[in-house]
């Protein structure tokens, strides 16, 4: 049987790079870096809330430390360093070999460092908090949006809840599209590069985890200030646009959620620097609507600018 503290020595514990003491002693130790602020920030994935019973345990090792990383992106931080908690019911050795695969390679991939952490039984649940860091004043924050600027967006929404609602029946996908959505359930990509780039350009950011209306919602409550956003112009990817489910579609692409792009807001004098940086970090970035006064209200226009109905929770109905 494999003690607390071979599990930790085994399948966490690498040696420390950029940290003065990883893994192993009462607290790590980092140089706090001078001149420099730090972004920090902590997700939770609950098993049958955030992730199924059963979840391939190497997406899940990605997936945990990608929605933290998002969060460290949607700021325009540099990640660093992070910490795990982790509950388990069992100490299962092929469960703990692949998910540390999977969430060491996304650890080197952002050069990011695992430095401590806590580890105990109970149902499984994941918690890990990331440390990143940003010059001072730089910070994509959510409630800096003023009238005027234009509304972007990084890649594309509503995949990821296309891949759940496929996976539970409720819409028929091809075998190429599901196998794609589901990726982008499964194993998301942070995106590091574009919100490091957005450092002075954007104005405000924020990640879309909870469904891309529901997050620039947030973004417009807290610079009160109101956001117009053009249907027509939201990116949709080939899975989204052949699903023959068209409502569940366009409820996937609105309110979806797990999306982990970047909704931001920009001056229209820095559209040509903002593509740049997108074609930079190798991810589309698109002009979806408009920053205006008035109260904090999310508008979905349609082709002729007229708006469109928006239900409690997504919206009503689209043809
Ligand atoms: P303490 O009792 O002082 O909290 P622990 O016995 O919980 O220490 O942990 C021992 C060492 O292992 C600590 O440095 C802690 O940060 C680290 N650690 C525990 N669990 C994990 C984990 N899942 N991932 C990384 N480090 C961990
Ligand atoms: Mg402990």
């Amino acid at each position: 049987m494999l003690s607390e503290f071979d599990l930790i020595a085994h399948y966490f514990t690498r040696p420390a790079r950029t940290a003065a003491l990883g893994v192993g002693d009462d607290c790590a130790l980092v140089k706090a870096p001078t001149g420099l602020v730090l972004a920090l920030t902590t997700d939770m994935l609950i098993e049958g809330t955030h992730f199924l019973a059963g979840a391939d345990p190497r997406r899940l090792g990605h997936k945990s430390l990608a929605v933290n990383l998002s969060d460290l992106a949607a700021m325009g931080a540099d990640p660093r360093w992070f910490l795990l908690a982790l509950a388990l019911p069992e100490a299962d050795e092929r469960w703990l070999g692949a998910f540390s695969e999977g969430m060491f390679a996304l650890a080197e991939k952002h050069a990011v460092e695992l430095i401590g952490g806590d580890t105990t039984r109970g149902p499984r649940n994941i918690c890990i908090t990331a440390i990143g860091t940003l010059p001072p004043g730089y910070a994509l924050r959510r409630d800096n949006a003023s009238p005027g600027e234009d509304v972007w967006l990084s890649g594309s929404t509503g995949d990821a809840a296309l891949g759940l609602a496929h996976l539970k029946g409720r819409v028929k996908l091809s075998e190429e599209a599901a196998m794609l959505c589901r990726a982008r359930l499964e194993t998301p990509e942070p995106r590091i590069a574009l919100g490091r780039k957005l450092r002075g350009l954007a104005s405000s950011a924020i990640d879309v985890s909870d469904g891309l209306l529901a997050d620039l919602g947030h973004i417009i409550e807290q610079s009160k200030v109101s956001a117009e956003v053009e249907y027509a112009r939201l990116p949709r990817s080939a899975a989204l646009r052949e699903c023959a489910d068209r409502t569940p579609a366009a409820e996937c692409l609105l309110a979806g959620g797990d999306d982990y792009e970047l909704a931001f807001t920009a001056p229209a004098d820095k559209r040509k620097a903002i593509e740049a940086a997108g074609e930079a970090a190798g991810v589309a970035v698109t002009r979806i609507g408009r920053i205006v006064a008035g109260e904090p209200k999310v508008r979905l226009l349609d082709a002729s600018g007229n708006p469109m109905a928006i239900g409690p929770v997504g919206f009503d109905h689209f043809r």
